[in-house]
């Protein structure tokens, strides 16, 4: 499944720029360079955490890590038989799966009405999809106003054309509504095939 896209704003973009230009730091001359690099062209020896043989690495890697292994399967066996639960990447807080995806789900209630919309979309046949991000891209776009009253108002997903007519899912058959224009804009399109139905 696609994650959501985090880009950078304007602003978060001058807040780095200016706590950049706060560190005063001198270029280093090519002797401290030619330094640094002999010393991380040194390896450092080491015992492996799961195997116990001796092992190499650079020191800058070294230090970076806690535990220490000679190969990337040691460390799959290390992780799938010692590492301590609470330790494994995948700990959720020592809890059952159900807890934790319900905990995640209060905890991400925009992505859950994302899913849910676009199971009804694929539930009805509608072709296409679009993901999180650009939804948020979308309203984004419409400086979070309804895109019919104009109104700063909480959004709704709208298919421009609806889904019964045969829209899609995409995101350019998307609008953001509010509640009130949405449900307006329902009542509308019942009438109007009411209305060929009765003649
Ligand atoms: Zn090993
Ligand atoms: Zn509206």
């Amino acid at each position: 499944m696609p994650r959501g896209v985090y880009k950078r704003t304007k602003k978060h973009l001058e807040s780095l720029d200016k706590a950049r230009s706060k560190i005063k730091r001198s270029p280093l001359s090519e002797e401290t360079k030619k330094k640094i690099g002999d010393a991380n062209r040194k390896q450092i020896e080491f015992y492996c955490d799961h195997c116990g043989n001796i092992s190499s690495d650079r020191p800058s890697h070294y230090k970076r890590k806690k535990r220490h292994f000679c190969s990337m399967s040691c460390y799959a066996k290390y992780r799938k038989e010692i590492m301590p639960p609470s330790q494994q990447p995948t700990w959720r807080g020592g809890v059952s799966n159900t807890e934790a995806h319900r905990r995640w789900k209060k905890k991400n209630p925009e992505r859950m009405a994302h899913l849910k919309a676009r199971r009804y979309a694929r539930e009805r046949g509608a072709k296409g999809s679009h993901t999180l991000a650009e939804w948020k891209e979308l309203k984004l776009k419409h400086n979070f106003l309804c895109a019919i009253c104009g109104e700063k108002k909480p959004l709704t997903k709208d298919h421009i054309i609806p889904l019964s007519e045969g829209g899609t899912d995409y995101i350019s058959n998307i609008q953001p509504l509010c509640r009130n224009c949405n449900s307006k804009k329902w009542k509308k399109l019942n009438i109007d095939k009411k209305i060929p139905a009765t003649n």
